[in-house]
């Protein structure tokens, strides 16, 4: 049996070009003991995987190896199984995305687990609103962020998939939320479908006069997606206490030289903030908590959740590409 990979053949310099990437058809290997064929169906795409388009050391995961194939979130079904612990038919999240077929060791550290679908749970929710992204929002937000009642908000990058959670989480939990996009029709989107109570776009201006405008008193909470002079503005912004979620840094993703850091860090001294990094893999335990709370949510219509989806394997570099320039709305999913 064949299926088509996606490889990494060369180190993006600044924005990646569909030329950094090749999609290839390939012999599925043949499990052993404890191991499963899946079919994958969906892939995430996700700003972290830019991260590890770089020569060596990458953060929190390792690089990617030039003439690898790439890997991430992805959901499929299982087609062959040598283990007892999932058999052919159930359907599981994984780490072995950008390829068609993959072929997982459940004794893995990061291992396929089994998801539960049904007619009104479609699989590709667990890349989305029951997924990791969604649980970033949420554990940033509650256990990061420590929300606390009467908290003003501001969520930068609050048109994509963790924003526009972020957003909704923090009105539906009876908050005020400034949210801030890249284009006025996200913009319009954020604060007429998900409920901000003010926005602007970062583009129209200088971010801090326009954070200042939209939240004259200040902020308590700054949700950080973006980094460089979001979290610049922000820090001017919070009030006495405030806290920052520090959960990605997507303006410097695709820098070609070193970012500086904020110039006004004296804020956290001064105003005894709480600047707190996490990874949503930090918070695996909350995902029980957090998928009952997203459920019922969903079924109330409480949260919505946007998707860009896009069509085939063979269009997931071009899609990565839109979604690091901003082409997205909400989650980012590939229909393999
Ligand atoms: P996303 O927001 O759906 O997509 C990326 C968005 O980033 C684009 O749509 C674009 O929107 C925005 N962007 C690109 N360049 C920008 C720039 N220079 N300044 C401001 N915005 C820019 O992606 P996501 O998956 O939800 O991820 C959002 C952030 O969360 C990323 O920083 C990611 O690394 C982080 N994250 C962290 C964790 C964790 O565990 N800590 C987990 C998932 C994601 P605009 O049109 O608005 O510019």
């Amino acid at each position: 049996m064949t299926g088509r990979e996606v490889r990494l053949v060369s180190w993006p310099d600044g924005l990646p070009r569909e030329e950094d990437f090749a999609i290839v058809e390939t012999d599925v290997r043949t499990p052993q003991d404890g191991q499963v064929v899946i079919r994958n169906t969906w892939m995430s795409l996700d700003p972290a995987q830019r991260i590890r388009m770089r020569k060596g050391a990458s953060g929190y995961l390792p690089a990617f190896e030039l003439g690898a194939t790439l890997d991430g979130f992805a959901v499929g079904e299982v087609v062959e199984s040598r283990t007892d612990v999932l058999a052919p038919g159930d359907y599981v999240l994984h780490t072995l995305g950008w390829r068609d077929y993959a072929v997982a060791d459940t004794a893995s550290d990061r291992p396929p687990t089994r998801i539960h679908v049904d007619a009104d749970t479609p699989e590709q929710l667990y890349l989305g609103p029951l997924g990791w992204t969604a649980l970033t929002s949420y554990a940033g937000l509650f256990d990061v962020a420590e929300l606390r009642d009467g908290d003003v908000v501001f969520v930068s990058g609050a048109a994509g998939a963790v924003g526009s959670l972020v957003v909704q989480i923090a009105k539906l939990t009876g908050h005020v939320v400034i949210a801030s996009a890249g284009s006025a029709e996200k913009v319009a989107y954020v604060q007429g479908e998900l409920g901000a109570d003010e926005t602007f776009c970062y583009r129209d201006g200088d971010v801090a006069e326009m954070l200042h405008a939209a939240a004259p008193d200040g902020i308590d909470v700054y949700f950080d997606n973006v980094g460089g002079d979001h979290l610049q503005a922000a820090l001017d912004a919070l009030r006495p206490g405030g806290r920052v979620a520090l959960c990605g840094a997507i303006s410097s993703y695709n820098a070609t030289e070193p970012v500086p850091g904020p110039t006004n860090l004296f804020n956290a001294v001064a105003k005894g903030l709480t600047l707190r990094g996490f990874l949503a893999r930090m918070y695996a335990h909350r995902m029980d908590d957090f998928r009952r709370d997203m459920q019922r949510w969903l079924a109330e219509g409480r949260v919505s959740y946007p998707e860009t989806v896009i069509e085939g394997l063979d269009q997931a570099p071009r899609g990565f590409i839109a979604m690091l320039s901003g082409g997205n709305v909400g989650k980012t999913i590939v229909r393999i």
